[in-house]
């Protein structure tokens, strides 16, 4: 019988004699089972901030076991069986641990990156707090490279988020990404390809190792999300894009059937379409085509229209906004010392920022005259992302890691920080990274917040993010799972 619940008896059998009852031996009767909720891991005196949208809750235990959250009491209702893990929070915050739904492991672009750049993005994004993540294609982004990866976590040898898959993307020959930021020789692998695949089927640049889809018509469409249906992953994603303009805006334009069909196809399969868009004309082409969201905020202004913005809020329609990806190519050339920050370079190595230098990323003068169109598209989605907050379209934390200088599991902590800048409370930012995420890929009985049931993904910090959200990089552990995350073990590699 532990303190606590002696306490608690003592008090309801002082409460019966001063009645007079002879109800003593019934209610010591109840005494001596107290309640102990199962668990072989709690954390123990936090304030939970559940992500619901209730209240913070100080002086509270997370109970967990095999993964998932078995009770949430105050502190001391119930003592914690003998041989469970206790993580001391008192003094601490506990939310939910983010997501980041805008990720590849890279892009498949040319240049240097560790043998194992998927593990080792998986490995920063959860030494981060980054508990889940939406992979949309590209590098070891096929629905067999995203299978394979889910068997070697399964058998511990990756370690990293859960992964919530698209499969490789759906694009139409000629069009973003490999006709616009791939080298020739790249491309002219993917035409080959092409060439050699009958025109009703999908031409998968899978022998490149890229999770990408090359589609001519809506049959060939179809089957690519047949495919990715059957391989179990999570959402379709599609690129509708034209440009992006620094490539030229001649680029063709995924038409509206053919998304019309990807969707339906989808549909049909229970899964959601999700479009990269970078324009509005591209962005009316996804709505056109029924597409549930998008994986990047427009970078035109003035948008969206009223109109359009309140019939994307009645459509519940999510909008991950990458406001870092565009921050990243102007932050670190205007003020390289940004690139010292302690908390980036717990995992980024001088080697890394070196190459990005070596590569002229780093190079004022050379990029001066891009700087300019990097700050008027950063602008931009800031400020959409405002307009369709006020709107009350859902906004989703994504960062489009893959990227350059869009560095993993940092960038969410950026992420959230932008999204407060562009409007959003501290609370719902991180709304935005938790249960905005788990809505947008249907799976909120699994995680999202701190609730009974769901998935142990908890991110324990030192200071309160309500309070300043920029204290989400303040993390004293993670917890992935119902596991303590060894970060010290993760941390540079
Ligand atoms: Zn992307």
């Amino acid at each position: 019988m532990t303190t606590v619940w002696r306490e608690a008896c003592r008090a309801s059998t002082r409460a019966v004699v001063l009645s007079g009852s002879l109800l003593l031996p019934t209610v010591l009767g109840a005494c001596s089972s107290p309640p102990m909720p199962e668990a072989d891991l709690v954390v123990r005196g936090a304030t939970v901030i559940d992500a619901t949208g209730s209240p913070p809750r100080a002086d509270t235990d997370v109970f967990v076991r095999d993964g998932r959250i078995t009770a949430i009491l105050p502190t001391g209702e119930a003592e914690p069986p003998a041989d469970a893990t206790i993580v001391d929070a008192a003094g601490a915050f506990v939310m939910p641990g983010l997501s980041d739904m805008h990720v590849h492991f890279s892009l498949g672009l040319p240049g240097p990156g560790p043998d194992d750049q998927t593990e080792q993005v998986l490995r920063r994004l959860l030494y981060y707090g980054v508990t889940s993540m939406l992979n949309l294609g590209a590098t070891d982004g096929s629905t067999e490279s995203i299978r394979d990866l889910w068997a070697r976590m399964e058998r511990g040898e990756v370690q990293g988020p859960t992964v919530y898959g698209t499969g490789g993307h759906l694009t139409l020959p000629g069009t973003h990404p490999v006709w616009t930021i791939f080298p020739p020789p790249r491309r002219e692998a993917a035409q080959a390809i092409v060439d050699a695949t009958p025109e009703d089927e999908p031409a998968n640049l899978y022998p490149l190792g890229l999770g990408i889809s090359l589609v001519r018509t809506a049959a060939a469409a179809r089957r690519a999300v047949q495919e990715r249906a059957a391989g179990g992953m999570h959402a379709i994603k599609i690129t509708v894009e034209t440009g992006p303009s620094e490539f030229g805006d001649d680029h063709p334009l995924m038409p509206v059937e053919m998304i019309q069909a990807i969707v339906d196809e989808a549909a049909a399969h229970d899964l959601r379409v999700f479009a990269h868009v970078s324009s509005p004309h591209e962005l009316e082409a996804a709505m056109a085509g029924g597409v549930a969201g998008v994986v990047h905020a427009v970078s035109e202004r003035p948008f969206p229209s009223t109109t359009v913005g309140a019939d994307l809020a009645d459509r519940d329609f999510h909008t991950v906004a990458t406001l870092s990806l565009y921050d990243a190519f102007i932050r670190y050339v205007e003020d390289p010392s940004r690139l010292d920050d302690p908390f980036l370079r717990e995992t980024v190595t001088d080697e890394e920022i070196e190459a990005f230098a070596q590569a002229g990323m780093l190079d004022a003068g050379a990029e001066a005259d891009s700087l300019p169109f990097w700050r008027a598209e950063t602008d931009a989605v800031m400020g959409e992302v405002a307009d369709l907050h006020r709107l009350g379209v859902p906004i989703v934390l994504g960062t489009d890691v893959g990227n350059p200088m869009v560095f993993a599991g940092y960038s969410a902590h950026e992420e959230l920080a932008h999204l407060v800048k562009g409007g959003l409370t501290p609370l719902e930012a991180i709304q935005a990274a938790t249960i905005n995420a788990a809505r947008m890929v249907e799976d909120t009985e699994e995680f999202g917040t701190i609730e009974v049931g769901k998935r142990a993904d908890l991110l324990i910090l030192d200071a309160d993010p309500l309070a300043d959200i920029r204290n989400s990089r303040r993390i004293r552990s993670v917890i992935a799972r119902g596991r303590l995350v060894d970060r010290a073990a993760l941390m540079g590699n």
